[in-house]
């Protein structure tokens, strides 16, 4: 299988599961990660093959499966995994052993919660996608962990900058410590938006017009795209990670929607990707 290479991520198989990491993170021993792609997985019809998600109308057995072949590929536990509620809003919980299971082995018993930190070893935190950004962290001295989704509502109510806080004020961890990692997600090539949303991205301080590009038409400007990694980027940089401390994808999942689920490619007829980390 010709696998897709990233300049600064790592491409990975096991076992037929293709997945994603960030070098800077495959060097901390106890961490283990992965963001997965479409590959690997047993679902089939729209959902081919790796599909992580149990609300898309996808076989329960399968979706099941799936996440059992991709904790097996990222050397995690299947029954460890506690999955986020996601609502574009910027709620962050605190996941402890007690969580293990929660949206995969039973119900989830919790809603709105687009953020996941631990500091208990054994607890797998899983956040879903399908262009919105997936947010990485951890840090190694005080050995915490965390995911978080940010989508154009999450990017632009600084969904980072608010995890990495948490991971301060609740485990006394320190931003010079923390490691960050801004997955594979909809890229400035692709991420297409009318002005009332460019116009909120364009009032934030971390926001520049290289964070932008205008397609123009009859010399007027008919729509924006914008750059959510640079923006991610830099919210994470204002919450105090030096530049070197941040891993940015370089994959589009719209441009690479035969590797990755994409929204704005395939709409919603479509399966899931997700991101885990864990600490063991
Ligand atoms: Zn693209």
């Amino acid at each position: 299988m010709q696998l897709m290479q990233s300049k600064n991520l790592n491409v990975n198989e096991n076992c037929g599961v293709v997945y994603y990491s960030f070098p800077a993170f495959d060097s901390i021993p106890f961490v283990r990660h992965g963001f997965s792609t479409r590959i690997g997985g047993v679902s089939g019809g729209i959902y081919e093959s790796m599909n992580l998600s149990h609300s898309r109308g996808d076989k329960k057995n399968a979706v099941d499966e799936n996440f059992k072949r991709f904790c097996n590929a990222i050397s995690v536990d299947v029954n460890d995994v506690v999955i986020s509620a996601q609502e574009h809003h910027t709620v962050i919980y605190n996941a402890t052993r007690q969580d293990c299971g929660r949206g995969i082995m039973r119900e989830k018993g919790y809603s709105d919660i687009d953020g996941l930190i631990t500091n208990q070893p054994g607890v797998v935190l899983c956040t879903q996608y399908a262009d919105c950004v997936p947010l990485f962290f951890a840090d190694p001295v005080q050995r915490v962990v965390g995911t978080s989704h940010a989508g154009w509502k999450g990017t632009a109510a600084r969904i980072g900058r608010l995890t990495v806080e948490r991971m301060c004020s609740d485990y006394g961890c320190k931003p010079e410590n923390i490691i960050a990692g801004i997955g594979p997600s909809i890229g400035v090539c692709c991420f297409e938006v009318d002005t009332p949303v460019y116009e909120v991205f364009q009032a934030m301080e971390e926001a520049d017009s290289t964070c932008f590009i205008h397609k123009i038409r009859d010399n007027r400007v008919i729509k924006y795209h914008v750059d959510l990694w640079e923006i991610n980027r830099r919210i994470l940089i204002n919450a105090g990670l030096a530049p070197k401390q941040i891993t940015v994808t370089d994959l589009c999942t719209r441009c690479h929607s035969d590797v990755f689920w994409s929204h704005r490619a395939n709409g919603s007829k479509r399966g899931s990707l997700a991101g885990f980390i864990s600490m063991y």
